[in-house]
């Protein structure tokens, strides 16, 4: 069995059981020196202190940070075409409703996505999950959504499959034929609930369901039926709610029992509240402010309200171009009030919870997958502070050191 041991570290080990909120979403668990050792795709051991010597490779990282790779709670990943020219047109002043009714924004992505075949789908998120690995980035979530027809989100489905066949990135399929309504089929989203939801419980039994919940998208109700409907089928449920407009989406999800509440810019304080209240985890997607028009989710007063935070990049060709997760928790903290602390909580534990995959990655625990980075720094709040930043000194998904 491989054998990999990191020694002389700065551990941050973010352990202990279900999604961390209050005090303890700011709990880094650290161990100012000690070391980890690896056997297999499994963490072995984690323990202050010098290892016995035991063989394989061991790298001395003379107090650097090592602590779990990062865990993207939400991202797509995988679409057909590009929106630069759309971006262009923004940029010179063309208004938002102008380019829709044009064509553009997601409806633009559906038309290619629908047009691509299986391998170059299956290409694209290979190349985007090696970028994310390189950057750290250990496990993912990945939508389909583009299709908004059964053929199509069943052919995005297998694609995000076979690229996370050939990746170190664990990846979680999430079926997101909730994403919009399209023009051509006005009774998709009962079609979906109805028909499409338990055929594909059947044919991808691993999968999440998704919708959003907005005006212009999927109503309350359209969604509630949705989120019954992955229910009924046994698969678990999320929502992207409270982006632009508060319609008493995230209210329905709580009901509903979704895992995960995603955006939340527009949330209220009776919102926050009710978030925080309950076992749903609040996903944060920072990067769609940036990129889109500089609201933020109230992220500082969903922490203090005792909410259980995670963050995403929301990865996607429109309103979050980049699967860079490090950007999105630099936004958490530049704009949307958590600490750098909290940023790493919500970027790895609690973004396993998001994905479901609590028992697989997100602490330095005996047991869990080997996937771990060591920073350049020594200390945590560089991965923070930094944007546009070199890639981590040393990522080591399942045990393997990553060659970058
Ligand atoms: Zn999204």
């Amino acid at each position: 069995m491989d054998r990999l041991t990191i020694r002389n570290a700065r551990l941050l080990t973010l352990g202990g059981p279900g999604p961390r909120r209050r005090a303890g979403l700011s709990d880094l668990g650290v161990i100012e020196r000690g070391f980890v050792r690896c056997s297999g795709d499994r963490i072995e051991q984690v323990q202050a202190g010098d290892p016995e010597p035991c063989g394989g490779l061991e790298l001395d990282v003379q107090g650097r940070v090592c602590m779990p790779a990062l865990v993207d709670a939400h991202a797509h990943l995988c679409w057909g075409g590009d929106r630069w020219s759309e971006w262009d047109r923004i940029r010179a002043g063309t208004p938002w409703p102008e380019i829709l009714a044009s064509g553009g924004g997601i409806l633009s992505t559906v038309r290619a996505t629908r047009a691509a075949d299986l391998a170059s789908l299956a290409q694209g998120v290979r190349s985007r999950l090696h970028a994310m690995a390189r950057l750290g980035v250990g496990a993912t979530d990945a939508k389909s959504g583009y299709g908004l027809e059964p053929q199509t989100e069943a052919r995005m489905l297998q694609a995000i499959q076979e690229a996370a066949q050939g990746s170190p990135v664990i990846v979680k399929r999430t079926f997101l034929g909730g994403h919009a309504i399209p023009p051509e089929d006005p009774s998709w989203p009962e079609r979906l609930a109805r028909e499409v939801i338990p055929d594909f419980a059947r044919r991808f039994p691993d999968i999440v369901v998704d919708a959003f919940c907005e005006r212009n998208a999927l109503s309350v109700e359209q969604c509630r039926a949705v989120l019954r409907a992955a229910r009924a089928a046994g698969l678990g449920a999320r929502l992207h709610t409270d982006q632009f407009n508060s319609l008493g989406g995230a209210e329905m999800a709580i009901q509903e029992g979704a895992r995960t509440v995603d955006h939340l810019e527009a949330a209220t304080p009776d919102t926050v509240r009710a978030v925080a209240a309950s076992t749903v985890i609040a996903v944060l997607l920072p990067c769609s402010g940036y990129a889109l028009d500089g609201r933020y989710a109230p992220g500082r007063a969903l922490a203090d309200e005792g909410a259980a935070i995670a963050l995403g990049s929301n990865a996607n060709p429109g309103s979050a171009p980049t699967v860079d997760l490090r950007f999105a928790m630099h936004l958490a903290v530049r704009h949307a009030g958590l600490t750098a602390s909290e940023a790493i909580v919500a970027a790895t534990r609690n973004a396993a919870f998001a994905l479901g995959l609590g028992e697989e990655v997100g602490a330095l625990k005996p047991g869990l997958r080997a996937n771990l980075l060591v920073l350049e720094d020594r200390d945590e709040r560089s991965l923070v502070h930094a944007f546009a930043a070199e890639p981590p000194r040393h990522v080591v998904l399942g045990g393997r050191l990553l060659q970058t």
